[in-house]
């Protein structure tokens, strides 16, 4: 009975820390116009195309850059995939349509504005604020292509698949014997031998194998210069020119990267974002948006994940994951704080510090300052312990603010769920 609780507790926060620990690595993630010039420059076959934002700009596009084209490919910029098979809001099927080039301004009109809905966003989807309008290629061939990190191997690796156009995880379950990984040293960079592996992946039906090779080349050469955590090609196809295309691609980049890489990190298109987490950047504080109601404030990432599986197990639901770092200054608890507030669907705040580095106190200060600053109508529940918690206790006693005070972890969780439901 206990081993099974511990071990929900153990998957629960392995869960969030895999989230976590997933934005940490692949911050910065682009639009697909944005990722094709990307690989123009890099001589990389992309299908010619131009991004629009207005019904007006897609006429003068299709007038201007496609003045010879029957049909064009009418593509959502969202960020997140599966747009293919996703719906908007408005009822619409599809976020990707090949349509008639008289069609094209009524497509542009019905998407721009309207919230799409894909496997991928969640049920609040996401706005396409830009339709990317591409020549539409005959295509003969679909494969999967993708460059990544691994951990085994320490370095990166490259995927192929004969098959693609679908998920690399339908791929993986449909046709497991058909996936190839070819690690790469990171320090020869990629050989032509490699590279031929790679192709012998894709096998290609008509496509000329040199300049397959010489593709894979450039690809692995604009993710290595690039700074890229993964550029992954969906479908790689081949068109009735006997050439590889790359049709789809997404590029995600280390931010650790960001210095060097700024014109690539200019691209950042926060309306994709979670709004809180965007914010949450700006303070410099660890944060992950989720659907419960508990906003919480903790110190230490395992404390905040124990803090969620206790909030769990009192039967309510975080709100977020919230690491306020081991020296937050008070500016940024305020900040936090106004995150934690201004988020509708929080009913309760649970702050909980466990003072070391970070002292109480300076929470404290923050909790009363940000009070000041927020209009705060949601119940408060504050455990302090460690560093400085007598002073920490007074500031909050002092400033006149109502607040639930608690004695330890369980009892805060438990006080937290019982002021907001
Ligand atoms: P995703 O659903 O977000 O991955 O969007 P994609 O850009 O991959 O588009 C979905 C599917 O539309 C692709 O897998 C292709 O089958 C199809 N598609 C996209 N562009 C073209 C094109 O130029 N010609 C043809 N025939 N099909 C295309
Ligand atoms: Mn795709």
């Amino acid at each position: 009975m206990v081993r099974g609780l511990l071990n929900k507790l153990v998957s629960r926060s392995l869960s969030v820390a895999g989230k976590w620990q997933q934005q940490q690595l692949r911050r910065l993630n682009i639009h697909e116009y944005q990722g094709a010039e990307l690989m123009n420059k890099y001589g990389i076959n992309v299908p010619k195309g131009i991004a629009v934002s207005s019904v007006d700009e897609a006429k003068n596009a299709v007038q201007t850059a496609f003045p010879d084209a029957k049909e064009l490919v009418v593509k959502s910029q969202i960020l997140a995939g599966g747009r293919g098979l996703g719906t908007f809001k408005s009822g619409l099927k599809g976020g990707v349509h090949i349509v008639k080039v008289d069609q094209v301004e009524d497509y542009a009109g019905k998407m721009l504005g309207q919230i799409l809905v894909t496997k991928q966003t969640g049920p609040q989807g996401k706005v396409v604020s830009k339709v990317y309008l591409c020549e539409k290629l005959s295509l003969t061939n679909e494969m999967y292509f993708a460059i990544t990190l691994d951990r085994i191997t320490a370095g990166p690796l490259i995927i192929a698949c004969r098959k693609g156009g679908t998920s690399i995880e339908d791929l993986a379950e449909n046709f497991p014997d058909m996936i190839i990984k070819v690690p790469i040293d990171v320090f020869q960079g990629i050989t032509d031998e490699d590279a031929a592996k790679v192709v012998d992946g894709l096998a290609p039906k008509t496509a000329d194998r040199k300049d397959s090779i010489e593709q894979v080349k450039k690809l692995y050469k604009l993710f290595c210069e690039c700074d890229c955590t993964l550029l992954e090609v969906n479908p790689m196809a081949e068109t009735s020119e006997n050439q590889l295309v790359a049709a789809d691609a997404k590029l995600n980049f280390d931010d650790n990267a960001a210095f060097r890489q700024k014109a690539i990190f200019a691209l950042r298109d926060p309306t994709q974002e979670d709004p809180r987490e965007v914010d949450a950047a700006k303070a410099d504080l660890n944060y992950i948006g989720l659907d419960g109601e508990i906003g919480c404030m903790v110190n230490g990432a395992g404390l905040a994940m124990a803090t969620m599986d206790i909030i769990k197990l009192h039967g309510g639901t975080p709100a977020n994951f919230l690491d306020v770092g081991g020296n937050a200054s008070e500016g940024q608890v305020v900040e936090a704080f106004k995150i934690l507030t201004s988020d509708e669907k929080v009913k309760a705040i649970l702050v909980n510090i466990f003072g070391g580095i970070m002292k109480c106190d300076v929470i404290a200060s923050g909790i009363v300052n940000a009070a000041k600053q927020v209009d705060l109508k949601v119940p408060v529940v504050v455990r302090l312990e460690g560093t400085n918690v007598d002073q920490g206790k007074r500031i909050l006693k002092e400033s006149g603010l109502t607040l639930i005070t608690a004695e330890d972890l369980d009892d805060a969780a438990e006080k937290a769920v019982k002021a907001a439901y």
